[in-house]
């Protein structure tokens, strides 16, 4: 996709420029051809309900192998409605308020296609998914990035940033909570804020909630903006099977939203895919049921491994930030004696045989803290063990920088040279 050179009178058009190849292809390349422990893309390691596979071997076995209806199967309707109302207190009908998509992927691509006209504005948080600047590109949308703030170890909303990067053009703010690739969870009060500026500016907003189920921290438990005064007539909140069940490659997502918005969503979304995964479909109706027991177990999991990478990376004389949610762990890499991660990421596997992602790709905006890294604890707990085992030799790197710089809080978040004296 990347080469755009004309063959045979053929070009790649303009909207997919510079999709093809992404830092993620070249780590995962880097991975595979040093043998280096993956702790890059985001792919989850970890086992699913024995009872949901069940489930799927039986349905496709049973012959349930044919086109969906477009909008999804009604038990699984009824089972995201019901989950959304046992959760979040959040009323939706399953005819015409929930719709299934081919994943969480699809259905942000279809709401930003339903929602934006060329040259409209969609407000999103840096850094963020790297979905959403391509479907704001697809759509002939501009992705106006507003900065998260570093906080210490966490990251915060800058609500006087967000006011200042609205416009007229301004229709559509894509919210991420919990929050990929930061663990962030936004707080009841940033929401407040956030659903402030969303009603004042008549704006949409499509709220990505994937991680809805994967909150570590006691007291930092995940609250949808829909729930917020005036905000479900205005919200599209859209979730998935994936990272819930450790099913990634079945591709099962939802919406769920008043019914004008979620018709537009389905619009879009029946000439993208019209519908897939019918025994998965089938399964999962099943399994959201009954989905609290199952993720409490999962989150015991990975807020085990989160607690193995951050201390093997402080033992390593990285600094760890805060993850309350999620798949990842972002570090200051400053300590080691790098000042860019890129660079840090590109030598990591031959210096220690781990691969992970310089945060920096996360960003659209200009000013990206150049000196975080992203690291994934969604592996297997061995793969961890050993992750962290090879990264200690960046310890023997660090020594004048990782005292100082490790000590909890110590340093001043404020900018990307904050911390800088540890760059020998
Ligand atoms: C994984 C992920 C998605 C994609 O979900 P799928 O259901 O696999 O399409 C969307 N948003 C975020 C933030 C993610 O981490």
């Amino acid at each position: 996709m990347e080469d755009t050179r004309e063959a045979a009178g053929w070009r790649a058009a303009g909207r997919v420029h510079g999709m093809g190849t992404s830092i993620f292809t070249e780590m995962t390349e880097l991975a595979r051809s040093t043998g280096a422990l993956n702790l890059g893309q985001g792919v989850p390691e970890l086992a699913s309900p024995p009872e949901l596979l069940q489930d799927v071997a039986d349905a496709v076995l049973a012959g349930h192998n044919q086109y969906p209806p477009a909008v999804g199967f009604p038990a699984l309707r009824e089972a995201v409605a019901a989950h959304q109302l046992r959760r979040y207190g959040l009323t939706y009908d399953p005819v015409g308020e929930v719709l299934v998509t081919t994943g969480a992927t699809e259905a942000l691509a279809a709401a930003v296609l339903a929602f934006c006209d060329p040259g409209d504005e969609i407000i999103a948080f840096d850094p963020c998914y790297d979905a959403y600047a391509a479907d704001a590109r697809l759509a002939g949308a501009r992705l106006v990035a507003v900065p998260l703030t570093l906080d210490g170890d966490t990251f915060a909303l800058d609500a006087d940033a967000l006011r200042a990067a609205l416009s007229p053009r301004t229709r559509v703010l894509l919210l991420n909570t919990p929050h990929n690739p930061t663990g962030k969870v936004f707080t009841p009060a940033e929401l407040a804020e956030i659903a402030d500026i969303c009603r004042e500016h008549a704006l949409t907003v499509i709220t990505d909630e994937v991680y809805e189920h994967l909150v570590y921290q006691d007291g930092a438990r995940h609250l949808t903006i829909a729930a917020l005064p005036g905000m479900r007539e205005r919200t599209v909140v859209v979730s998935s099977a994936g990272k819930t069940f450790n099913t990634t490659g079945w591709k099962v997502g939802w919406v769920c939203g008043p019914a004008p918005l979620v018709s537009a969503v389905g619009a879009a979304k029946q000439f993208l895919t019209y519908a897939s995964g019918t025994p998965y479909q089938e399964a999962l109706a099943r399994a959201l049921g009954s989905v609290e027991k199952w993720a409490e177990e999962l989150r015991g999991t990975l807020r085990d491994h989160r607690d193995l990478l951050s201390a093997g990376l402080e033992r390593a004389g990285l600094r760890p930030f805060r993850a309350d949610a999620g798949y990842f762990v972002q570090a200051d890499v400053r300590p080691s004696g790098y000042a860019d991660g890129v660079e840090f990421c590109r030598e990591l596997p031959a210096l220690a045989g781990v691969v992970a992602i310089p945060t920096s790709a996360f960003y659209v905006s200009e000013g990206a803290p150049r000196w975080l890294v992203r690291f994934s604890f969604c592996k297997r707990r061995d793969v961890l063990e050993e992750a962290v085992e090879r990264l200690m030799v960046l310890a023997t790197r660090a020594e004048g920088g990782a005292g100082s710089a490790g000590s909890a809080g110590s340093v001043d978040a404020a900018g990307p040279v904050g911390a800088a004296g540890s760059k020998g």
